[in-house]
């Protein structure tokens, strides 16, 4: 017998699907991780509705279409080394660490890189590590990445750091735009290409908490 969450999660996929999402590895990791142990107890029961839901800290968990949208983008394959700037809740890095090799994800609250290192530590995801600090400055030591995710939106270009950390023909996807409202902006290769309009959280420059 399958859970609530098996047959929400099921049903997140078929609408993703539906709405434009073909690339199966990333549909096979979000059917497979649960979404609902990222998010606070008290929104677990929405935990599969197509919108971002607070997660604390007046940050938010994206909307599964916008996870699926960039994880696609990155076009990345299975042996990646990937970054994330903007660990939040965790998924977005669960559900890359599904699709590929390695994660390094960086979060500037200490408060939610913590409590994303914890779920993903007991789900068991040992392939992804969690900083606390400023993601605009990337993570040197572990460059070059496969491709770079922000799920924080910057106001004009992504951060020049994030830029040299990309190896070759590899992609940074990075929503840009100002008040919330932007769009999906995948640069690869010194060339830019739009994706879709998206809302987030700003991505803010200048230093962890
Ligand atoms: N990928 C997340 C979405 C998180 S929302 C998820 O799946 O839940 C964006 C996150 O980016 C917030 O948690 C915010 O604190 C973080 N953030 C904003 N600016 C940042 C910066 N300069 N460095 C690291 N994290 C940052």
């Amino acid at each position: 017998m399958s859970s609530r969450a098996d047959r929400e999660r099921a049903a997140m996929v078929q609408r993703l699907h539906a709405r434009g999402i073909g690339d199966a590895r990333v549909l096979d990791a979000m059917r497979q991780v649960p979404r609902e142990r990222f998010v606070p107890p008290y929104v677990a029961r929405a935990a599969y509705r197509d919108s971002p839901l607070p997660i604390g800290l007046d940050q938010t968990i994206s909307a599964p279409l916008v996870v699926a949208l960039s994880a696609a983008a990155l076009q990345a394959g299975p042996d990646a080394h990937v970054l994330e700037i903007g660990t939040g809740s965790g998924y977005g890095a669960a559900v890359l660490s599904r699709c590929h090799r390695s994660v390094v994800t960086i979060e500037r609250h200490p408060e939610l890189a913590d409590r994303a290192a914890t779920v993903l530590a007991v789900l068991g995801y040992d392939n992804v590590e969690v900083r606390t600090g400023d993601g605009t400055l990337g993570a040197p030591d572990r460059a070059p990445f496969d491709g770079i995710v922000v799920t924080a939106m910057a106001e004009d270009e992504p951060p020049r750091a994030l830029l040299d950390q990309l190896a070759p023909d590899a992609a940074l996807v990075c929503p840009v735009g100002h008040l919330g409202h932007g769009t999906l902006v995948r640069y690869r290769a010194g060339r830019s290409e739009e994706l879709g309009a998206v809302a987030f959280v700003p991505l803010v420059t200048g230093g962890a908490m």
